[in-house]
């Protein structure tokens, strides 16, 4: 549990800025996270890691000389916003473009990939490097779906040190694809952890058990196996390690002994030994090994080993120097310019401290009708409507999160709902339209995961289908659908992979049927709403195909999806709230 903090809502951006005022000589904050404090000579690679908090010193603490130029902070276990990763990003940025390094997880690739886009569209060529080391969350023939776990850090190190020493995009890209391919990682659970502000952890494992096969969001092992000693750990981690090694492994191998939270140094000194008797009776050379924490997953009791697989450019690379909060290695030459004075000679970046509050609502002027205000107001209301339910069953969507995955979705939800009505409250003067999109993108800043990026993208489609005079019941049904196209669009799940989609489709196909059949429209969103509730209750039935959950998929069996049952909860929110039926039926009444 954590014991030492004012207030859990407050707690990831209160442990930032103490970590930055204690590294003020490394590292600058920046709103989404920190870069580098000295700023990298221009045309050099920017190497931007990052995911959610909780992982310390992933990934704040690695940002410095030779590993990380920036660090994107999302909250407790939940990917930051894209508007995050675009700011870390842009103050990174030196010129010779920007490689995104981070584990493979849903809400990461979409956020990231956003801002990705978005650098892009300003002419800064910008790359992501998924890391998949977990061979625990899918078999090897399909490594691409493998979640990253403490293998981030291999790869960090080898993307840092090529930008380091100056090597261009193309190249540092290179490396770090070489890194990640080579480098496989196995862990095991002894007890869960406990978010800041929760009482009890995300998941416990049975007395006198460990759970292999962890996963550093609070996701339990895949399987539970009698507890062991640490040879017996070492044995269980080292023979599946060298069971799952890339072809032309080579015999020279990094080896990182990785503690979760809890486990003790000395404890993590004691597997090492066991870890690395067992790579020398299997004939390898142990290279430059690490041992202690280096992606962590807040105060859960385990440890994991990873192994590197060497080639000669890779050693080169793991072996060179760092300077970093958390992790120095070797010595470091501060930066030169041409000149041969220190720190001389950089393109001035951009201020991105004070990001304007008012960018994410400000919009061309356009004129707004009276009527596109009043649909506003309706909507506020509906939106209260979503955000009681929300509030109401945050612990309950939060328990059935973590089942299987990480637990984050009822505050996520929470939170984005929050920060979707302010935003909205604030737009509402510039019409319906303008509302939605503040609406969208303050929950999606604001919610981070995936179910965050999908409600903002969603929200803001609702717009084109419901900012007008005539909103009939065929609008409402026009607006669902497209909303279900843009989470498709985005998310790509399908019917069956255990996600909102599955409440999403009946909700939609319901209210085109009833639109078609004449139904009142009170009615059909009623009936709609029945059938996603329905619908995700039935997908305790599934095993999930997508997202965190999947490498758990039969634990989330007899158990419904978190994202479905959330949305279920909004969509009955809705059809209860009577103002659909006063909203639609008056806009109806006027039409001719
Ligand atoms: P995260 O998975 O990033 O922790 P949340 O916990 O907030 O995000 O949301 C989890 C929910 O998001 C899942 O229960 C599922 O309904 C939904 N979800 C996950 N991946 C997808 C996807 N690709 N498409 C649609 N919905 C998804
Ligand atoms: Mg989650």
């Amino acid at each position: 549990m954590t014991r030492v903090l004012d207030t859990a809502e407050g707690f990831v951006q209160d442990a930032l800025a103490g970590f930055a005022a204690v590294h003020g000589d490394l590292v600058r904050r920046v709103d989404g996270g920190v870069v580098r404090a000295d700023p990298l000579p221009p045309g050099r690679t920017a190497v931007v890691v990052g995911g959610g908090s909780g992982h310390y010193p992933a990934f704040a603490g690695v940002v410095g000389a030779g590993l990380a130029t920036g660090a994107v902070c999302g909250n407790i276990f939940t990917s930051p916003s894209a508007g995050q990763a675009y700011r870390v990003a842009s103050a990174a940025d030196a010129g010779g473009g920007v490689l995104f390094s981070y584990g493979n997880y849903a809400g990461d690739v979409l956020h990231f990939g956003a801002a990705q886009e978005r650098l892009r569209a300003e002419g800064i060529d910008a790359r992501t490097l998924l890391v998949t080391d977990d061979i625990a969350s899918a078999p090897a023939d399909r490594i691409d779906d493998r979640r990253g776990i403490a293998g981030d850090f291999v790869v960090f190190k080898v993307a840092g040190a090529a930008a380091e020493r100056g090597d261009s995009l193309d190249e540092v890209e290179r490396l770090a694809i070489a890194a990640n391919h080579r480098t496989r990682t196995l862990g095991v659970a002894f007890g869960g952890c406990t978010f800041p502000g929760a009482d009890g952890p995300l998941f416990t494992v049975p007395d006198g058990m460990m759970s292999v096969g962890l996963g550093i969001h609070g996701e339990p092992g895949i399987r539970d196996v009698p507890m062991g000693s640490a040879a017996e750990i070492a044995e269980i981690l080292v023979s599946e390690l060298l069971a799952d090694v890339p072809e032309d492994r080579g015999d020279r191998v990094a080896v990182l002994v990785n503690g979760l939270g809890t486990v003790k140094y000395e404890e993590l000194f004691v597997l090492y030994g066991q870890v690395a008797a067992r790579l020398g009776q299997a004939g390898l050379t142990v290279v430059e090994p690490e041992c202690g924490e280096l992606v962590t997953s807040l105060d859960m009791a385990g440890v994991s080993v990873t192994l590197f697989w060497l080639t000669e450019e890779l050693e080169e690379l793991w072996r060179a120097p760092a300077y970093t909060p958390a992790y120095r290695k070797g010595r470091v030459e501060r930066h030169s310019s041409p000149g041969g004075s220190d720190n001389v000679g950089v393109a001035a970046r951009p201020d991105t401290t004070n990001p304007d509050p008012e960018r994410s609502v400000s919009e061309p002027i356009t004129t707004v009708s009276p009527a596109s205000v009043e649909r506003a107001d309706r909507t506020l209301v509906l939106l209260a409507a979503m955000q009681a339910t929300l509030h109401e069953h945050e612990d309950e969507l939060g328990r059935i999160d973590a089942i299987a995955g990480d637990g984050d979705h009822g505050v996520g939800m929470r939170r984005g709902i929050d920060a979707a009505l302010d935003a909205a409250t604030a737009a509402r003067d510039s019409g319906l339209s303008a509302a939605l999109r503040a609406a969208g993108e303050g929950w999606s800043e604001i919610a981070g995961g995936t179910s965050g990026a999908l409600w903002g993208a969603a929200l803001t489609s609702l717009a084109p289908a419901l900012d007008r005079d005539d909103v009939t019941a065929v609008q409402v049904a026009a607006a669902a659908r497209a909303a279900l196209d843009t989470v498709v669009r985005l998310g790509r799940a399908k019917v069956g992979d255990k996600t909102m989609v599955d409440a999403l489709v009946p909700y939609v196909e319901r209210l085109e049927a009833a639109a078609a059949a004449g139904l009142p429209p009170a009615a059909a969103l009623a009936a709609a709403a029945e059938d996603a509730t329905a619908a995700a209750r039935a997908t305790s039935e599934l095993r999930p195909a997508l997202g965190r959950a999947r490498p758990l998929a039969e634990r989330s069996l007899g158990h419904p999806d978190a994202g479905a049952t959330s949305l279920a909860l909004v969509l009955t929110a809705i059809a209860q709230t009577g103002i659909t039926q006063t909203s639609i039926t008056r806009t109806e009444g006027r039409t001719p």
